[in-house]
């Protein structure tokens, strides 16, 4: 099977680099061979895999030693798995464009062979609300191929998700990449499920799966690892797997179709979710 590569976006603080390792633990249980790419100056997107280990970034490295000194090994670990595991980093706080750190790590990953290894999977875990500048770059270079956002019925994050997809419309019309779904990381607001699996039809995809909000992902958490790994019996580590899976057999691949302003929050009133307004109410602007 060809090699796929894959971008995970969404709000901050959602769930993505939690909701990446997790499935990538699952992909890697299954017997795939993985590599993730953090792009996110927090530098946390490999923290699970490779049991909190610090991970020096490629722009650290780079800081440090020089484009020419640097070996793949310095930057490119394994973790759980297998899962060979590397951060971009970002420039020091207030200094420069993190997302063009995300250009010149990807950059340097290429130069020094690390997609030249046989790999099923690559996996991005992008920061940002809105997909511009450098973190646009997987996607805006064709480096990944499939997005998937990760989204929950709060209307910030469905704010994000809705602009994340009129990042992918525009960089759909010059490379290949697609909208292979949204993730539902749930935050417990009401009537979460069908509000998403309606907010995700509407932009023309699908809900790929819906994560239910777990403990166990604090308790896997504080000992570094995914559910995965430290517990790999409970109900949440079957949730990662059916993500896991979903994801490996998914076949829907669309360039999405953003809603107006208007129909997004018509869709959170609809849903009920809009203080001392019960579900359904006609809403007169
Ligand atoms: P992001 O990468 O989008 O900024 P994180 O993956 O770091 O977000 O998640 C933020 C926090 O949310 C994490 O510390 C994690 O403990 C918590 N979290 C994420 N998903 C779940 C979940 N399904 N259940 C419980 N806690 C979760
Ligand atoms: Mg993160």
């Amino acid at each position: 099977m060809a090699r796929r590569s894959i971008a995970i976006y969404g709000k901050g603080g959602i769930g993505k680099s939690t909701t990446t390792q997790n499935t990538v633990a699952a992909l890697a249980e299954a017997g795939k061979k993985i590599m993730v790419v953090g792009c996110d100056p927090k530098a946390d997107s490999t923290r699970l895999l490779l049991g909190g280990l610090a991970q020096k970034t490629v722009l650290d490295t780079l800081r440090d030693e020089g484009g020419d000194e640097v070996d793949l090994n310095e930057i490119l670990r394994p973790g759980y798995g297998n899962v060979q595991c590397t951060e971009s980093g970002g420039p020091e706080p207030g200094v420069g464009c993190a997302g063009r750190g995300i250009i010149t790590s990807i950059n340097l990953l290429e130069q020094l062979g690390a997609y030249d290894q046989e790999l099923d999977y690559v996996f991005y875990d992008v920061l940002g609300d809105v997909v511009c500048g450098g973190f646009a770059m997987p996607i805006r270079e064709g480096k990944a191929k499939e997005i998937y956002i990760v989204c929950s019925g709060e209307m910030m994050a469905m704010y994000a998700a809705n602009n994340i997809s009129k990042g992918v419309v525009k960089f759909a019309q010059a490379g290949g990449v697609r909208l292979g779904g949204i993730i539902c990381n749930s935050r417990k607001v009401d009537n979460e499920q069908e509000m998403i699996e309606e907010f995700a039809k509407r932009l023309g995809t699908q809900m790929i799966h819906f994560v239910p909000r777990n403990n166990d992902v604090q308790r896997a958490e504080i000992n570094r690892k995914t559910v995965i790994e430290w517990n790999p019996a409970c109900e949440q580590a079957d949730e990662y797997r059916a993500l896991a899976r979903a994801i490996d057999n998914n076949q829907k691949f669309v360039v999405p179709t953003p809603l107006p302003m208007d129909d997004l929050e018509k869709l959170l009133i609809d849903f009920g979710l809009v203080d001392g307004v019960a579900p359904g109410t006609e809403v007169v602007a």
